[in-house]
């Protein structure tokens, strides 16, 4: 009902009633109450579009540009904890939704832990501040962050405790957010803390720990999915699978965490070796696995021969130093006449591999339906297994 301005407001009665509503402020309370409705719109709206996004790097470029079609931030900071790897933080940080390096150096989060462990929702870093210096030995800390001065800091909290921070900077004016304005923004970041903290679950599940590449877990039933890929497209994959050489001695000799380090850089050079849409694995121990979707055998074979080369001239800085190590592959190729199972393709890779490591090690074979062939080119080199 239209009431301003029309003529329901000439009947004198209505009149009265109108007055009456406006003067104990019933219009300012609808008018608010419309805004919090389109407030309530556009949180579901950008929380429908954050947890959309498959991986973290997608989750905070989609809560950035959220963010930023509403106020501009000076910054947007998330730290966060890998899964594996050396550093023990990850800093990425936007400006006008672009990424920026922030001069910023913080080793850990662990100081915001105890805090975090009672307070589970965003907070304002000035009173944050008064919480992190009652801890001891967080002065440090807390210079890096008045250096950044944040205005909102909001916890990553997940099954572990805290997984991690997202930092807003003020208004890129200078202004201040109005309290409205600061619910929306930690409404919306409590989103894209769950969004990440679901992520963080989710790779946890499907990655091996101590090398980041995928698992045996998740490894399966993408396997099972390719072969089914091929059968409806036609198109040919291979798979690539890989075992370290004589690695009990190596571990024998130089001991477990030297061969765990080796593992580690393994992984590394494996990932570096592969594209994107590749799928490597651990599959378990020493051994590895490479899934290459819309690859034929010739294409595996070189991918193969990039990898194996590039361990052999690996080196892993240990002391004392370590000699390299060599592995040992197989490649089979699969398409929509293959008609073999997951098990089957898999023990037609290991096949291969058994007869690389038969052949001499540090080479490739290709299976073949009456027995593997060492592929021509990809024969055993001895390297000399020098210290390097
Ligand atoms: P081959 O060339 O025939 O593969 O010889 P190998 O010694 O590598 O083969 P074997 O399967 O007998 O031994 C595998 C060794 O790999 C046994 C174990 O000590 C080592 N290994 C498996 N997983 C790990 C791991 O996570 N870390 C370390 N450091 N070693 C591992
Ligand atoms: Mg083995
Ligand atoms: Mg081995």
């Amino acid at each position: 009902m239209e009431l301003n301005g029309s003529n329901l407001l000439s009947n004198p009665q209505i009149k009265e009633n109108y007055d009456l509503l406006e003067r104990i402020g019933i219009f300012d309370v609808i008018e608010k109450l419309g805004r919090d409705i389109r407030n309530y719109q556009s949180l579901l709206f950008s929380a429908a579009e954050i947890f959309n996004r498959v991986s973290i790097e997608e989750i905070m470029d989609a809560a950035v540009s959220q963010i930023n079609k509403q106020y501009l931030p000076s910054f947007v900071a998330f730290l966060w904890k890998p899964l594996q790897n050396r550093t023990d933080v990850v800093l990425k940080s936007y400006r006008d939704s672009e990424l920026v390096s922030l001069p910023f150096a913080i080793e850990s989060i662990a100081p915001f832990e105890p805090f975090f462990s009672t307070h589970r929702e965003p907070i304002l870093y000035s009173l944050l501040r008064g919480a992190l210096e009652r801890e001891a030995g967080t002065a440090a800390l807390i210079a890096v962050m008045d250096d950044l001065g944040p205005e909102l800091v909001i916890p990553i909290l997940g099954l572990s405790g805290l997984y991690g921070l997202i930092l807003v900077g003020a208004k890129q004016g200078g202004e201040l957010y109005t309290e409205g304005e600061l619910l929306f923004i930690s409404q919306l970041m409590s989103f894209v803390s769950q969004a990440i903290q679901s992520q963080i679950h989710y790779e946890h599940s499907t990655r091996d720990a101590k090398t980041g590449l995928f698992n045996h877990a998740f490894l399966v039933p993408r396997l099972n999915e390719e072969l089914a890929r091929v059968k409806r497209t036609g198109f040919t994959s291979s798979l690539i699978v890989i075992d370290v050489d004589k690695f009990k001695n190596f571990n024998d000799t130089y001991g477990h965490l030297a061969g765990d380090r080796v593992l580690e850089y393994l992984a590394a050079v494996i990932k570096k070796s592969v594209r994107n849409d590749d799928v490597p694995s651990r599959f378990g121990g020493e051994e590895f696995t490479i899934l290459l979707p819309n690859t034929t055998e010739d294409s595996a074979l070189l991918v193969a021969r990039r990898l194996r080369n590039n361990v052999a001239a690996m080196t892993v800085p240990w002391d004392p130093p370590l000699p390299r190590v060599t592995i040992s592959l197989g490649v089979v190729s699969f398409d929509r006449d293959t008609g073999a199972g997951i098990d089957e393709v898999i023990h037609r890779g290991d096949e291969a591999l058994y007869h690389s490591k038969k052949s001499g090690r540090n080479c490739t074979s290709l299976w073949r339906e009456h027995g593997p062939i060492v592929a021509e080119g990809d024969e055993a080199e001895h390297i000399t297994p020098e210290a390097s």
